[in-house]
């Protein structure tokens, strides 16, 4: 049975700015949440409820967007008028959040036990000394089986069930009062999706936390949650007991929303609903309003340029696609869409993280030769951000190798990847049986140092088979490997040949 209030949100407002007008993402939300309770927010992508979430947070994208009224009062100090400081030292120890996609929620080239160690690590001040007996704690919390073992498995290791369990440990891990699962579940299948819920709920009954739900599926409201609020453009327009709002919902959206799933115990997708809601979110507003906030309003004529954009991207029938929603488009679609915001207003340079991790082989095909057609017309400058050697042979002229948090090596990508240099490149590149495949890299014994705790020395030293003295000693400076090819170690000096292997000392 829920208990004593522990989040009390009163008439919450968050709004983004930009040159086109102002954006009411959270217009008035209010709700309670009681110890031991689950709350489901429900409603259409872009209604405002994970803005609502973030807003809880406090993690909105500043400074387009801010909380400009309302009260977020969690055990009875307010969240809103916290200190930036302040709200870190809560955030993640009293109310955390478990995102949506394990696979872009966990960084890839840190084990799992370095990412539970720092969330805990960062919550609890370093207080608790012994970080790493809590974080095999919390891995043991969600039911990983040998954790210790696990500790030192990087996340491509793991299936996706695994890695969201690794995400709600790093959430449950400090024991906060709240936590916000925002889609949990939508990346698992849906036996994992049942385990992973029903794991929530035993934990839920052995810490009594509080727990919001943000969702699209009314079989997940109806399995996990004893209220639920339904969110529409921004606002809470109907909220209650579940099974109350359930058997005779008020509202006629919550009414269209119920009669658009056929049963309530099924997980079926919503949106079966005729026509769209009012928020300024589809397609073309999107892209309109990224092209408004870069070019300042010059440019009167927003539309055409936008339709521009998307047939510059090879969005077939731009105009009609203009009034589509997110999730009328396939994956490769919106993957374009966001091309088009990107280039749209034909910068010098693109930054493209991990663009193609979500998509199937085929179209992961297509889009990079889209990227550099577009790149052939218009001279822009393209920097990928990827694990996928087969990607950067594919696209890249050259290439910054990176390791704990420094680029190791740089180059001509074919002069590199013909001859490396720096061992670490060498083990990645053996670690890939060829080029032409797309296997994920990083199986190279031992682990990359913790970023809190780097050494003096080269930072691959633990796991380099070459290391003397020198290299625990002091960081390589940058070496020659050939023109223009530059690698930082100790190997390619001429110092290298005085040095002490470590081996020889040891002896
Ligand atoms: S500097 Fe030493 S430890 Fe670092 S990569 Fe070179 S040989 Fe290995």
């Amino acid at each position: 049975m829920p208990g004593d209030v522990v989040l009390e949100v009163k008439d919450l407002h968050t709004y983004f700015f930009n040159r086109r007008g102002i954006t009411k993402a959270v217009d008035g939300v209010s709700f309670t949440l009681r110890e031991g309770e689950t709350l489901g927010i429900v409603g259409e992508s872009g209604c405002g409820k994970t803005m609502t979430a973030r807003s809880l947070l406090r993690i909105i994208p500043r400074p387009a967007a801010r909380i400009v009224s309302g009260e977020v009062i969690l055990d009875g100090e307010n969240l809103v008028t916290m200190s930036d400081e302040e709200m870190r030292q809560v955030r993640g120890s009293k109310i955390a959040m478990i995102f949506q996609d394990p696979q872009t929620s966990l960084n890839p080239v840190f084990t799992i036990g370095n990412q539970v160690i720092e969330a805990l690590g960062t919550h609890e001040g370093g207080r608790n000394r012994n970080l790493f007996d809590r974080a095999v704690d919390a891995l043991r919390s969600v039911r990983v089986a040998a954790p210790e073992r696990r500790m030192h498995d990087f996340p491509h290791q793991m299936s996706g069930g695994m890695k969201q369990r690794v995400l709600g440990a790093i959430a449950i891990g400090s024991a906060p009062r709240v936590i916000i699962a925002d889609e949990p579940t939508t990346a698992l299948d849906a036996t994992i999706q049942l385990q992973y819920l029903r794991l929530l709920k035993d934990i839920q009954e052995e810490t009594g936390m509080a727990i919001i739900f943000i969702t699209h599926d009314f079989g997940i409201v109806a399995r996990m949650c004893d209220s639920v609020a339904v969110m529409y453009a921004g606002r809470v327009v109907e909220r209650g007991d579940v099974r109350q709002l359930f058997n005779d919902p008020g509202h006629p959206y919550t009414q269209a929303l119920m009669a658009s799933v056929p049963q309530m115990e099924r997980t079926d997708r919503l949106f079966a609903i005729d026509g769209q809601p009012p928020a300024l979110y589809a397609i073309g507003n999107q892209v309109i309003e990224a092209l408004g906030t870069h070019e300042g309003g010059r440019n009167r004529n927003l539309f055409d340029r936008a339709v521009d954009a998307l047939r510059s991207v090879r969005v077939a029938a731009p105009e009609r696609r203009m009034h589509d929603f997110p999730h009328q488009m396939s994956g490769g679609m919106k993957q374009r869409v966001l091309g088009a915001i990107a280039i749209g207003s034909a910068p010098r340079v693109i930054i493209a993280d991990e663009p193609t991790t979500a998509l199937d082989a085929t179209i992961q095909l297509q889009y990079l030769r889209l990227l550099k057609d577009i790149q052939e017309e218009t001279g822009m400058a393209i920097i990928f951000i990827t694990h996928d050697f087969g990607i950067v042979a594919r696209m890249c002229d050259s290439v910054a190798v990176m390791y704990a948090g420094r680029v190791v090596e740089r180059g001509d990508v074919r002069q590199l990847f013909n001859d490396p240099g720096h061992p670490y490149t060498q083990a990645l590149m053996a670690s890939v049986p060829q080029m032409e495949r797309t296997d994920r890299l990083f199986a190279i014994d031992g682990q990359p140092p913790a970023l809190y705790a780097l050494p003096d020395g080269c930072r691959f030293a633990d796991r380099c088979g070459h290391a003397r003295d020198i290299c625990h000693q002091e960081y390589p400076q940058p070496g020659e490997a050939a023109e223009g090819h530059v690698a930082h170690c100790w190997m390619l000096h001429k110092v290298w040949q005085d040095a002490v292997p470590v081996t020889a000392e040891a002896g």
